[in-house]
């Protein structure tokens, strides 16, 4: 095969954002794509029911839409169309009431406000600051770590009025910011719900940042899904690429990455080994391109120990429900939101949080739920729903915080089918706790355990979703092991453009962003010392 300047391992969204960026450049790019379909874990199907669209994995993307990068490649012109729920995120609690995440910060502060005096004014406030930092932030948040090229002027931007407070805020314990920012639960548990989308503890440093980042893109760009499934995201990057000359291989799994006087030389698959001129970039987990794709023996001792510290993200369990008519919430937000959490209070949240610490799969789980056919009616037949919800589960599970309970069926973690069966069930009951009758409306079922996600994206190994905890101790300079922070190895040309490295995961492409932007800088660097 002819030499390519790029290879692109994998093409999940940070995968096929670098491979864009690449050809955007005029550099020739290859992505090779193990499975059968493109995205990684931004994909839709049909098979749960017919007529129905699901998301196969990930569903609303804030991220992306607040993404500098997502945004500049105008994806729109490639058939992508953003729709959104009539509201952002409704916080279901156990009495019937709810919190609500509208478009409009006014209707937000409005309903926070009639919950508890004084969060309407601290909801309004908070947004004030965003609206002079926000972009900024996210700016820093996505760049590498410690920001470099351009880095400081950027960093004095953050640092004006309300900047470093809402820095300082975000590396706040979640439940310490929002017990002392709000008087009520509506809006703490807006923020903490969201926070659980990484997998900090409340109590822990750093979980703030993901709640306060995604309740304010949720308030300003709202939690956007793409117009006939998450897969047509991926499907207008993959267009674009194509349209500019790049090419993804399906079916085509990476097997190793060859390296020449500690230089990356080219990829091998299966059927074939592909010469690189310039550059690999792997949107592949961090275990499997250190020690995996590239033998050990390749690359430094120290990194080896320092991988050997490197810490998954708990697994996860998601049923994906066909319903023949919405979910009958009890006391349900006139404006229905696309997003719905399920958690009693912050003390329900805690407990659930700590039992997965502790090896336990939770008794009443913290549940993410998504109603995408609120979101976008494409995906249903009328008055049908496409509805999912996830939960996190331990890595390793040592028991089972429900077992000896009553009526309720033990989940033991060998995630065989009664397993899954089992966990279904308990996550069936906690949404007809708040919507009596929704069982009666499924017409379809299923059920994805920690096997089914990585058996369909080897990076979601044992279920973990984010490519690696999201807690400090590997998060920035930390990311996927200490020293790094930025996209690249120890290998000269490979790159690291997963989840598994800075800002993690997410679909905001900002970790393929970053390898890419690395090696199209060492590539002009290195062209001009030839020169010189
Ligand atoms: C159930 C679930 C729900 C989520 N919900 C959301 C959400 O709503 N919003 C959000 O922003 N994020 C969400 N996420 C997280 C988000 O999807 C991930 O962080 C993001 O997809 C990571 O992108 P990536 O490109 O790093 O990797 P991935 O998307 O995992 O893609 C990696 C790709 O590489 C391929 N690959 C791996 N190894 C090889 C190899 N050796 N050869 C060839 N190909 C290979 C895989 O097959 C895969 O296609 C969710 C994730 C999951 C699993």
């Amino acid at each position: 095969m002819t030499t390519t300047d790029a290879v692109v391992i994998g093409s999940g969204p940070n995968g096929l954002v670098a491979a864009n960026l690449l050809v955007d450049a005029g550099w020739s790019v290859v992505v090779l794509e193990e499975q059968e379909t493109a995205g990684g874990a931004v994909r839709s199907d049909s098979s749960v029911a017919p007529g129905y669209v699901h998301d196969t994995f990930s569903s609303f993307y804030p991220l992306a839409a607040g993404s500098p990068t997502i945004r500049g490649l105008h994806l729109e012109e490639h058939g992508l169309e953003w729709v959104q729920a009539p509201s952002v995120v409704g916080h279901s609690f156990p009495d019937g009431r709810w919190g609500v995440l509208h478009r409009d910060r006014g209707e937000t502060a409005a309903g926070l406000e009639a919950q508890a005096a004084g969060d309407g004014d601290a909801w309004l406030a908070l947004c004030d600051t965003w609206d002079r930092v926000g972009d900024d932030v996210i700016r820093c948040l996505l760049s590498p770590f410690p920001p470099v090229r351009g880095g400081a002027g950027l960093a004095g931007r953050v640092l004006r009025p309300g900047g470093l407070e809402l820095l300082r805020e975000m590396i706040m314990p979640a439940r310490a910011l929002t017990e002392r920012l709000f008087n009520g639960e509506a809006a703490r548990m807006l923020v903490a719900g969201n926070a659980a989308h990484a997998d900090i503890s409340l109590e822990s440093p750093g979980s703030a940042a993901m709640g306060l980042l995604l309740v304010l893109l949720g308030q300003t760009v709202g939690f956007p899904v793409p117009r006939g499934g998450a897969g047509e995201l991926s499907g207008a990057m993959v267009r674009r690429l194509e349209s500019k000359g790049g090419q993804v291989l399906l079916g085509e799994k990476a097997e190793g990455v060859r390296v020449d006087g500690g230089r990356a030389v080219a990829v091998r698959t299966v059927s074939r080994e592909i010469p690189v001129g310039r550059a690999v970039l792997a949107d592949v987990s961090a275990p499997a391109l250190y020690g995996g794709l590239v033998p050990w023996d390749d690359l430094p001792t120290r990194l080896r120990h320092r991988m050997s510290r490197f810490e998954w993200d708990p697994s996860t369990v998601k049923v994906d429900w066909a319903l023949n008519g919405p979910v009958p919430w009890e006391g349900a937000p006139e404006k229905e939101p696309g997003t719905v959490h399920i958690g009693d209070s912050l003390d329900d949240m805690t407990l659930t949080g700590s039992q997965v610490a502790a090896g336990l799969v939770p008794e009443r789980p913290f549940m993410l739920v998504g109603q995408m056919g609120v979101a976008d009616a494409s995906r249903v037949p009328e008055r049908g729903e496409a509805l999912w919800a996830y939960t996190h589960v331990p890595q390793q599970v040592r028991g089972d915080a429900a077992a000896g309970h009553e009526g309720v069926r033990p989940v033991h973690g060998t995630w065989d089918e009664g397993d899954l069966d089992a966990m279904a069930q308990r996550l069936e009951e906690r949404i007809e706790s708040r919507a009596p009758g929704f069982r009666d409306r499924i017409t379809a079922r299923r059920v994805l355990g920690p096997h089914q996600l990585e058996s369909m994206d080897r990076n979601l190994v044992g279920g973990a979703i984010n490519g690696g905890t999201a807690n400090l101790q590997q998060q920035l300079i930390f990311r996927p092991v200490a020293g790094s922070g930025r996209p690249e190895t120890p290998v000269k040309g490979l790159y690291l453009a997963s989840a598994s490295a800075h800002p993690g995961g997410g679909v905001h492409g900002a970790c393929g962003a970053n390898a890419a932007r690395a090696a199209l800088w060492h590539h002009k660097t290195r062209t001009l010392w030839r020169r010189s």
